[in-house]
């Protein structure tokens, strides 16, 4: 029997070349590359094949106090570069990037599984726009001037106030692996463009090209300890930096749960915390849309990188006068991608980052099965390394199914009908989550009065997850809060100092 597996081709652009022998990376602390002080080493494997393609330190509490310990030591310096040598650097960093996008694209698709071409666009060309953009930003952070209305000041003198903006100090940067480089960048480049120094946590399954733009940025001219990165597993290297005495800030994105315990362990020195967490995002279709864009879109909108993005459109609410037409579409839709490789230039849908994650989807799919639901397509792990879960329809859902309930971060959809609009809004606002939504309609009132109604810290209309440096996101409810990216992220890494002064 031949496997969605046979069709891989040999990379041709060199990254899997280093890996024809696994290598052996270092993590970045205070400008060298070192090992564990322990020596305890993790591996990353090709999810689509269970190769180990590199090793690289597990770090333990001795690591994560001299990487915070760099980063104390660099503050100073770095804080005081002016907005322009900051800007440079951030500028020659993105053009490091860029001049590397091949290597690595090649390098995400081997270490997260997604196909070469999403990984170019969607990772490595938007972490070169997330660099550019904070380069910008990092000249144009701007203080106020206030005209207090105090009246007790000395007879015959006036007040003078106005605020500075200053860095945060220390930001621990802690992040997932579905999207590792441009997750990364999204909170790299304003914090060095606020004038913080870092301490980078890359995901366990998912370090290695987070370690080359290490190696970039360094090349690029920033300062020795500016940034640090550390590797190894979230419950111990994590958890020491959420907990650091020393670290000023955490930035993080991952699951719910991770955030929650990241926030416990942040209060010993109250230290600032941004959230970017799950969700389970809806996507409403209503009768007037366009539904060749409506179906595709949404499609889109869950099967894109396997399901592994936290903005994924996984409940759909369609209009009943259309769900049949919508079902179809969405069924023939999943059937057609083509699963594979990430290296095969025809893949459009790589496996799951991990067996694990892949098999905690299909328990979800499973589970819903059990419940009564339709498994309309897909449904069953495939793949010689059990990682692939082809793009799955689910209908007849109940409201309460932990399919429909909770982020399952997999291509898993989950459709049910309506009959009038208000129902759609109290569907799609009965989660936990608030991460983001998307409304497909040609009504432009409708567009907009629900764009109010639906409890997201985005709403897309007639398009699904578009991204760009300069639009915030992030959620409300348990989806988090803080905002990643547009002037919002630089918010994050500054302190707001008020001076009074009796003139
Ligand atoms: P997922 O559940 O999607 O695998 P997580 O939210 O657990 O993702 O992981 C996101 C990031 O958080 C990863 O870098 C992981 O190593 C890290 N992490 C996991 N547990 C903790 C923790 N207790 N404290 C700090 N970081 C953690």
């Amino acid at each position: 029997m031949t496997d969605i597996l046979d069709a891989i081709r040999p990379a041709t652009i060199g990254a899997q070349a280093l890996f024809d022998k696994p290598r052996a990376f270092g993590m970045l602390i205070d400008g060298s590359w070192q090992q564990a002080a322990d020596g305890r080493t993790m591996e990353s494997l090709d999810p689509a094949t269970g190769k180990v393609i590199a090793s690289f330190p597990d770090a333990g509490q001795a690591d994560v106090d001299d990487a915070v310990a760099a980063a104390r030591k660099a503050f100073p310096a770095w804080a005081g570069t002016t907005p322009a040598q900051r800007a440079a650097i951030l500028n020659r960093i993105a053009h490091l990037i860029e001049a590397h996008i091949d290597e690595l694209a090649e390098l995400e698709t081997l270490d997260q599984g997604k196909p070469l071409y999403v990984g170019r666009w969607a990772e490595i060309l938007a972490a070169v726009a997330q660099f550019r953009f904070f380069a910008g930003q990092a000249t144009a952070i701007e203080g106020r001037t206030i005209t207090p209305s105090i009246t007790y000041q000395p007879a015959g003198k006036q007040i003078a106030a106005w605020t500075i903006r200053e860095p945060v100090g220390v930001v621990a940067a802690i992040v997932p692996w579905n999207s590792p480089l441009v997750l990364t960048a999204m909170k790299l480049a304003p914090a060095l463009a606020a004038g913080c120094t870092v301490v980078l946590k890359p995901a366990e399954d998912t370090s290695i090209t987070a370690l080359r733009l290490g190696e970039l940025m360094i090349e690029a001219g920033l300062p020795a300890g500016t940034l640090n990165i550390v590797t190894g597993r979230g419950a111990v290297s994590g958890a020491a930096l959420a907990a650091h005495f020393d670290v000023d800030k955490v930035a993080f994105t991952g699951s719910t749960a991770t955030g929650r315990a990241i926030l416990d362990a942040s209060k010993g020195n109250l230290k600032r915390v941004t959230l970017e967490l799950g969700g389970k995002s809806p996507v409403i279709i209503l009768p007037d849309a366009d539904l060749e864009l409506a179906i595709a879109g949404s499609a889109n909108a869950i099967f894109f990188n396997a399901g592994q993005v936290c903005v994924a459109g996984s409940r759909a609410y369609v209009h009943a006068s259309i769900y049949n037409q919508v079902m179809e579409g969405l069924a023939s839709h999943a059937q057609a991608l083509q699963l594979g490789h990430g290296l095969n230039p025809d893949t459009q849908m790589g496996p799951l980052v991990s067996v694990q994650q892949a098999m905690r989807v299909e328990k979800y799919i499973e589970a819903a099965r059990v419940a009564g639901a339709d498994i309309v397509t897909g449904g069953k792990r495939c793949g010689k390394f059990g990682t692939f879960i082809p793009p799955t329809v689910i209908g007849n859902i109940a409201p309460d199914m932990d399919v429909v309930r909770e982020e399952v971060f997999g291509p898993v959809l989950v459709v049910q009908p309506y009959d009038d609009i208000e129902e759609a809004v109290k569907a799609a606002n009965d989660s936990q989550y608030g991460l983001a939504a998307s409304v497909w309609t040609e009504s432009l009132s409708s567009a907009h009065r629900l764009s109010r109604q639906i409890q997201a810290g985005t709403v897309w209309i007639n398009c699904h997850a578009m991204f760009d440096p300069s639009l915030p996101i992030g959620g409300v409810k348990q989806s988090g809060y803080g905002r990643d990216s547009g002037l919002a992220a630089l918010d994050n890494y500054l302190e707001w100092k008020t001076v009074c002064a009796v003139i």
